[in-house]
Order: C-alpha cells, then sequence, then structure tokens
C-alpha cells in the first residue's frame, strides 16, 4: 500500500469526531504498524474496545488496511456515562430523536465509509462484557478505550486482556497518573497489567500507555 494512503486515512482520522488528541493518535498508529511489522509477533486480528464516532478506529484501522489485518471495533454505542445528557462529554446531537438514547453508529460507519476502510474495520455492536465471554479468536492487539467507571474498565480488563496473545500489543487510553488529571480506573488497569507480570511496559505519549505481553498470567 503506497504511503500516502496511510496519509490519506490518518487525515481522515484527525478530522473524524471524538477523543483523541493527534499526538496520541499518532502513537496508536505506530505501535500498531510496528505490531504488524514484528517478525516474532502474533498475527491475529486486532480489537478496539470503545469506538464512539470511529476516530480511533481510523488510527488503528490505517496502519491495519496497510498490514492487511482486520480491526474490529467494539461498542454498544450507547455512550459510557461520562458521555449522557449532563456529563462533560455529552455530545447532544448524538441522541436518537426517536428513543432518547444516544446512538453514534450511524457516525462510526459514516467515518469508516469516508476513510475507506470497511474493508478492515469491522464493527462489533454489543456490550463489551457479553462479546468478551464469547471470543475465542487470539488478538495480536488490544486496544482498551471502553467505560471509565471502574466497574467498566477492571470488566474490560478481564474480559479482554486473557484473549491478547503472547508477544501481543495492549493499548490502553485515559491513563493518568496524576487523579488531578482524570478519572482513576484507567490508570488501575494499567497498574493491573504492570503488576501481572506479564507484560512489558513499551512507551507512553499523553494518557496512552503501550505494553507488549510476554507472558501469561494476566
Ligand atoms: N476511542 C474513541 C472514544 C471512545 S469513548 C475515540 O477515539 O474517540 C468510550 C466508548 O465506550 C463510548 O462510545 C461507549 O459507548 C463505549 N462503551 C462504554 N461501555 C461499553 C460497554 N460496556 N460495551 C461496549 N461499549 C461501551
Ligand atoms: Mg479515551
Amino acid at each position: 500500500m503506497p504511503a500516502d494512503r496511510a496519509a490519506e486515512v490518518l487525515a481522515h482520522a484527525a478530522a473524524a469526531r471524538g477523543f483523541m488528541p493527534p499526538d496520541e493518535g499518532r502513537a496508536l498508529f505506530e505501535h500498531a504498524a510496528a505490531t504488524a511489522a514484528s517478525a516474532d509477533g502474533p498475527d491475529g486480528p486486532w480489537l478496539e474496545v470503545g469506538s464512539y464516532c470511529g476516530k480511533s478506529a481510523c488510527y488503528l484501522g490505517a496502519a491495519a488496511e496497510a498490514a492487511g489485518r482486520i480491526l474490529y471495533a467494539l461498542d454498544h454505542h450507547r455512550g459510557s456515562e461520562e458521555n449522557q445528557a449532563g456529563w462533560k462529554h455529552h455530545e447532544p446531537d448524538l441522541v436518537d430523536p426517536g428513543l432518547g438514547r444516544m446512538d453514534t453508529l450511524p457516525t462510526f460507519r459514516r467515518t469508516i465509509h469516508d476513510a475507506g476502510l470497511e474493508g478492515t474495520v469491522v464493527a462489533v455492536v454489543g456490550d463489551s462484557p457479553a462479546v468478551a465471554a464469547a471470543w475465542a479468536t487470539p488478538l495480536s492487539l488490544l486496544f482498551i478505550d471502553g467505560g471509565h467507571g471502574t466497574e467498566p474498565a477492571h470488566r474490560d480488563y478481564e474480559g479482554w486482556v486473557p484473549h491478547l496473545a503472547v508477544g501481543g500489543t495492549l493499548l490502553i487510553h485515559d491513563v493518568f497518573e496524576d487523579p488531578a488529571d482524570g478519572g482513576r480506573p484507567p490508570y488501575e488497569i494499567w497498574c493491573r497489567a504492570v503488576a501481572s507480570g506479564a507484560f512489558a511496559e513499551v512507551d507512553a505519549v499523553g494518557s496512552l500507555r503501550a505494553l507488549r505481553r510476554t507472558g501469561p498470567g494476566v
């Protein structure tokens, strides 16, 4: 795939709606590309938990397309607690007026279509723990950016991290070491990964953390 195609997808990522600063998005792309290029890395598909309007899926999708991988983009598209009316990250135009509930799926589909990623990014629409419980395919990359409450974040860790193959890359978003900068649960699950002894720390860019699975026992 020509480099200008990756640049085109990255431009769509930068322009897409969502919660991914440019430097952290670029780091997502770089780590995903490095995972695919690693000669001794596992070759399973990739999965992100928490797609919202497709912004991070475009950053990861740019690398997935170049490498011929599939990215499963999991979201129930009803928004996290912090996306609901009255909360800080609420966007009222993403509410389905007929239901009075959030629905980010139409915007997500449009983002993926416009980026030319429909052959690379596969939407999985449902509740993360329910999908994780039935999942069987080892993943070579896992990006966790779903619900940031204590229960959702820890359930994502427990449900998905065991599906990451040894040698695979774990990316966690919104990890704030200083509580003044943001909520604790993403930081707590990053600590779990580090404390498990099953991961090597690879990188930190803004609130994005990258780790490599090095062994069993997550
Ligand atoms: N990665 C996105 C932002 C994700 S926001 C970006 O780049 O912009 C968090 C998302 O997690 C929301 O869209 C919300 O619907 C989703 N989410 C929260 N809890 C979930 C659950 N239990 N199952 C599936 N999706 C969930
Ligand atoms: Mg995030």
